[in-house]
């Protein structure tokens, strides 16, 4: 391995970099045969009503664990499914089981709502509108209880992209919702949320962690929620991981809250046992 220092440099793959390459060409791999095999599955994180203490919704994650990788991270899959363009696939898979299960619940009249991150790729895709009605009808599952995340950098995308709005619109109007994730951690955050059809914003766990140290954190956090609701959306706090973080953003007026203070991702049985 040789490194210099300032000016020019010499670039050569280091043994983690040569690693890191060799994990990622088998992830690419494993992934097409995981899809092929149906192997990968989704857990639910549960999001609670700050008011009244109930589970509300339910956020869908997909996990994945491979024979020969073991486990790989939504962190460490979704970017590379990005880049390689299964994250369609991905998304449709994710799309079918949070509509399955939503529909599922109503008919058991649990009321809970099913959420799911979206990546601006599948927007992309000019019959996105029609793929999610058609999920929507197969599994005779209200639109109202759909709702669909998309992060900072998908809204930066989207901002240049009048059709992928336009989906969003005519997805809003049939009843689906839709939530700004990570919110904060992005760029130019502000003018989005009057750009997009948003009906509620997450705010990142970044910020939650911060929460109870100093004062102009917690001020931060107070501002955000305000900020949200002057602007009509619901405001959730995601990575809620201890009392003193809930009692504050109780105290806040925070909507929703989500994290393992609440519960970890969990699968679909255990989540009817919280009704
Ligand atoms: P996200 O949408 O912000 O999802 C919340 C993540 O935080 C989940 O990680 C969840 O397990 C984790 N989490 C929940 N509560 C806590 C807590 O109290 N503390 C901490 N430290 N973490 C908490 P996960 O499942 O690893 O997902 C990571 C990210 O990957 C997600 O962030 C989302 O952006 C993306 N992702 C996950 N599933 C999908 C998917 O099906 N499609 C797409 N496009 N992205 C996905
Ligand atoms: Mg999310
Ligand atoms: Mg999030
Ligand atoms: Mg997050």
């Amino acid at each position: 391995k040789i490194k210099k220092e300032g000016g020019g440099s010499i670039a050569i793959l280091s043994q983690s970099d040569h690693y890191k390459l060799s994990r990622r060409i088998q992830i690419e791999k494993r992934l097409l045969l995981a899809l092929d095999h149906n192997d990968l599955h989704v857990m639910y994180l549960p999001q609670v009503d700050v008011a009244t203490g109930k589970v509300i919704a339910v956020e869908a994650l997909v996990r994945w664990e491979d024979e020969v990788l073991g486990t790989v991270s939504p962190d460490e899959l979704i970017p590379i499914a990005e880049e390689t363009g299964l994250i369609n696939e991905i998304g449709t898979f994710v799309l079918e089981k949070a509509c399955e299960q939503a529909a599922i619940w109503q008919r058991k009249e649990i009321p809970v709502k099913v959420s799911y991150n979206s990546s601006i790729r599948e927007f992309r895709d000019k019959n996105m509108v029609k793929t999610i009605r058609k999920v929507l009808e197969k599994y005779n599952c209200s639109p109202s209880l759909l709702q669909i995340e998309f992060t900072e950098k998908f809204a930066i995308e989207a901002e240049g992209e009048q059709s992928i709005i336009g989906q969003m619109r005519k997805l809003q109007q049939d009843g689906v919702t839709f939530t700004l994730d990570d919110f904060g951690t992005g760029y130019a955050s502000l003018h989005y949320l009057q750009l997009l059809p948003i009906d509620e914003m997450k705010i990142d766990s970044s910020f939650i962690s911060s929460i109870t140290g100093l004062e102009k954190q917690k001020k931060l956090v107070q501002g955000l929620i305000h900020l949200g609701h002057s602007l009509g959306v619901r405001v959730v706090a995601e990575g809620v991981e201890h009392e003193s973080q809930y009692l504050l953003l109780k105290e806040f007026g925070c909507d929703a809250l989500q994290g393992y203070y609440i519960s970890p991702p969990i699968s679909a049985e255990e989540v009817e046992k919280l009704f």
